[in-house]
């Protein structure tokens, strides 16, 4: 008998989401029923249902930001009790036999990892609904334990925007004496550059305008720098190690590979469905790399929100009723949001 929660989704790519109701599996031998209280809102919620990485099924409830409270628990469950604060991120699981899966590299699962939403669910071939509700059913090994020292209320978007800065910024060894840049300060950007600042590297904010300069400077960036003033830009040739962009749109990456110094690494998390063109001698004079990063592998989640609990690193959050989730998604859209949306999921 499957559990029938309360939602908010969409039934087409146009149609505005509206409240609706979806069905949660059986909380099985190894599964955890969580009750949500807090879901972010991520632009890849909005690339899904908006059909920019290709079609989807409808009716879809997305949402990979979720923070709520253990409700039951499977009888083989061991990770996790009742009543603790937990998280759930992108995947909600993995084959784990895989080269990658065994090394704990479960966002690059082999034979495709499976997404909290739009995915077809192993337990019983439906397709994953994600956070923008009342409950969520989940297998143990991909919920993620909250610490203590976190606000539950603002640790949501960790679980997708604070790990896929957190990964790359790792994997390429940002810290001190690293000159990075972060492209774009939205949600995934202004976590890459609180988290670039905590492994203590040297971090310049590249954003459209001046309206996010005072924003950067006060969550301690290096330096801000208006991307619209070519003549700023030109400045910065040849001078950064790592480069992250985090931009939901298409790009001239080639003006930004000529910022990286000999050596440099430009990692793309954004997600746009524009290609981007890549000039050959914008990498061969200078041995530079063009590489791209998704989320983090389960434990590393869990790494990242120590670090963050350690640092007292912190999204700026909003918080919106489940009506006000249109208009989020529109400001969202047109870069006005500081610095992520986080759904109270107890007005759905
Ligand atoms: P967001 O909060 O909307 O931030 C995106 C930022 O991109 C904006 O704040 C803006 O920064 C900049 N931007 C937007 N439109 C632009 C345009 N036309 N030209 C130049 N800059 C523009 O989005 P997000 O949730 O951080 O996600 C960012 C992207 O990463 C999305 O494509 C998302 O799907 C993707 N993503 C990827 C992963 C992964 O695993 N790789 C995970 C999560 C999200 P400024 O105002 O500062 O210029
Ligand atoms: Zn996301
Ligand atoms: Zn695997």
């Amino acid at each position: 008998m499957t559990m029938t929660v309360k939602a908010y989704g969409a039934t087409s790519q146009d149609a505005p989401l509206e409240p609706m109701t979806i069905e949660r599996r059986d909380v099985g031998e190894h599964d955890v029923l969580i009750d949500i209280d807090y879901a972010g809102i991520c632009h890849s919620d909005i690339h899904t249902i908006r059909g920019d990485w290709g079609p989807i099924t409808y009716p879809q409830v997305v949402g990979h930001e979720i923070v709520g409270r253990v409700a039951e628990i499977g009888s083989a469950v061991t990770k996790h009790r009742v009543g603790d604060i937990v998280g759930v991120g992108c995947q909600s699981n993995s084959c784990r036999t895989c080269a990658q899966c065994v090394q704990g590299h479960d966002q690059y699962c082999l034979n495709g990892n499976t997404q909290t939403y739009n995915s077809v669910d192993p337990a019983d071939g439906t397709i994953t609904q994600g956070g923008y509700s009342q409950a969520v059913v989940t297998n143990e090994d991909y919920v993620l334990a909250i610490p203590a020292g976190l606000d539950p209320a603002k640790t949501a978007p960790l679980l997708c925007a604070g790990i896929t800065a957190y990964s790359p910024l790792r994997h390429w060894n940002a810290g001190p004496g690293k000159r990075v840049g972060v492209i774009g300060m939205g949600g995934l950007g202004h976590m890459g550059v609180k988290i670039a600042l905590a492994l203590g590297a040297e971090v310049t904010v590249l954003s459209r305008g001046a309206k996010k300069q005072s924003d950067a400077l006060a969550f301690g960036a290096t330096r801000y720098v208006n991307t619209t003033d070519q003549a700023a830009l030109a400045e910065l040739a040849d001078s950064f190690d790592l480069i992250v962009n985090t931009v939901s749109a298409g790009l001239d990456i080639a003006t930004y590979l000529g910022l990286l110094d000999v050596d440099g690494t430009l990692v793309n998390v954004g997600a746009p469905s524009e290609p981007f063109s890549v000039p050959a001698f914008s990498l061969v004079p200078r041995r530079r790399s063009l590489a791209g990063s998704t989320t983090g592998g389960i434990a590393e989640i869990q790494e990242m929100l120590g670090f963050c609990a350690e640092h007292g690193i912190h999204p700026e959050t909003e918080l919106v009723s489940a009506e006000e989730i249109n208009d989020a998604w529109e400001r969202v859209l047109s870069a006005d949001v500081r610095y992520r949306f986080v759904i109270d999921t107890h007005t759905l």
